[in-house]
Parts: structure tokens; sequence; C-alpha cells
């Protein structure tokens, strides 16, 4: 199910007031047009019809993917976890069935666009940050300042062989990176020996980040 609600926003740069809606819960399954508006940014995305100004506007929700079997919560700067118990009824989905999804909390829609890609291309998440620690690590070695956020951004594939992409976030300075495929299949065999057993996490959130990644070296 997909929840909106629409919220009062006052222009900061004229003053206008206007109607935002706001989306509590995003269903990509049944809504995949809503699910493209998210990962272009039109749904964080303020635009004045005054004066065109333009402005992010973050707010906690509740991404639901029900054909890859995930829910990302975005929580907003403060937002904390809703009572899990109404999570069935957004959901659709209760009880054991919900022991089979992957359960995530992020705190920026960048993290959540990330989150979507990732499980877009059928990569296990908690992987990918153990990996993006050691590229970074890597790259420090080799004499390079790794500033910012590092956030897997897709794959490609070019004629040279398949890349993994990934973006640089800092500040509003965004640098692409790209490490070849190859590399990803060296490392992720020795990346699954530190994931920990599935029952451990199985129904439970996680904040699957840096830090996470840094908890299971
Ligand atoms: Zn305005």
């Amino acid at each position: 199910m997909t929840m909106r609600s629409s919220h009062t926003i006052t222009c900061r740069a004229c003053g206008r007031q206007q109607e935002f809606v706001v989306w509590e819960t995003l269903n990509a399954t049944l809504n995949p047009e809503l699910k493209q508006r998210l990962l272009a940014g039109d749904l964080n995305t303020f635009v004045c019809d005054g004066c065109g100004d333009e402005a992010e506007v973050v707010y906690s929700m509740l991404y639901h993917d029900m054909t890859q079997h995930f829910m990302v919560w975005l929580l907003a700067e403060g937002g904390e976890l809703p009572d899990l118990s109404t999570i069935g009824q957004l959901g659709g989905v209760i009880g054991e069935s919900m022991r089979s999804y992957r359960l995530r909390t992020v705190g920026s829609r960048n993290e959540l666009v990330e989150k979507v890609l990732l499980f877009d291309s059928d990569f296990d998440d908690r992987e990918m940050e153990l990996f993006k620690l050691a590229l970074v690590e890597t790259m420090r070695r080799s004499g390079k300042a790794v500033e910012g956020t590092l956030l897997f951004a897709g794959t490609s594939d070019p004629p040279e062989g398949r890349l993994i992409r990934f973006v640089l976030l800092h500040g509003t300075k965004r640098k692409a990176l790209t490490v070849p495929w190859t590399e990803w299949n060296r490392v992720a065999p020795a990346l699954t020996m530190l994931l920990p057993a599935p029952e451990k996490e199985a129904g439970k959130w996680l904040r699957v980040d840096e830090a996470y990644a840094r908890g299971l070296m």
C-alpha cells in the first residue's frame, strides 16, 4: 500500500505557501512510477510555483518492494523507527513471511536509493559495505584522498568488461568512480565469509552502513 499526506511548505526564497505531497509509504511493486520519481529525486524536491526555487525536502518514508522482498525505512533526522506492529498493515506482510525480508533503515534519500539499486542488481548490501571499506582503504594506501560518502550507483557493461559504478559524495560535490567486476568477483567469496549467520539477523531492522561493516571486520 502507498500512503501519502499533504503538507504546507513555505518557500525559503519568496515566502509563498504551497502544498507538498509527502509519501509516507511507497510500494515500489504496486507503484513503479513512484519508484522512478524517487530515484530521480522528484519526490523529495519542492519546486515553488511562484519563483521556481527548488529545495530538497527530507522526510521519513517506508519503501517496500514485494518482488525483491525488502523494506527500507528512510528515517529523516530525529526520526525513529515507528511501531513495528503496524508494519504488517503498511506492507501487507505479516509474521513469518517477514522473516524472508531484508529489513533496513537508512538516514538519507541517497542511502535509500543506494539500497534500491543494490537489491535491484541482486547484490548483498552487507557484502557491498565490506567491499566499499576495502576499496576506500586501497585508494588511501595508493595516496588518493577519499573524503565523503561512497555510494553504489549501479553497473554498466562497456565492451572492455563489466564495471561497478560508485559515486563519492562530499558536500555538493559528486565524483564518479568505477571498479572492474573482476575485482568484485575476486574478493566477494572472502566477504561472504564475514557475514553473520542468517538467523542472527532474520526479522531485524538493520542499519547496514560503514559502521556495520567495521563491526564485522
Ligand atoms: Zn518561491
